[in-house]
């Protein structure tokens, strides 16, 4: 499985399907892999879940601190990220919460 860490998702093949990166490396189990979006609601609950199972998680805001000033935190939504070593487990820990 390759590995594009501009993404930070993994696929297989030689070129990224997200951004057509082509400098791709072999996956290894510590690096953080896209999981899912959702918005602000669910992502605490998300984070909570996951915390409290020992997995690691980054997140990131989709529009940025700027807009949430006009829009409301109601309009962001949040990427995670978890190391590929607990992509499942996540998948799996989440699957009964959303
Ligand atoms: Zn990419």
């Amino acid at each position: 499985m390759k590995y594009c860490s501009d993404c930070m998702r993994f696929f297989e093949g030689n070129k990224c399907e997200y951004c057509g990166n082509k400098k791709l490396r072999e996956l290894s189990g510590n690096d953080p892999v896209y999981l899912l979006t959702q918005d602000t609601v669910a992502a605490s609950g998300i984070e909570d879940i996951l915390k409290q199972n020992g997995i690691p998680c980054l997140k990131r805001g989709m529009i940025g601190e700027g807009a949430i000033m006009k829009l409301g935190y109601m309009f962001e939504s949040y990427q995670f990220f978890v190391p590929y070593a607990a992509y499942e487990a996540s998948k799996e820990l989440l699957s009964n919460f959303l």
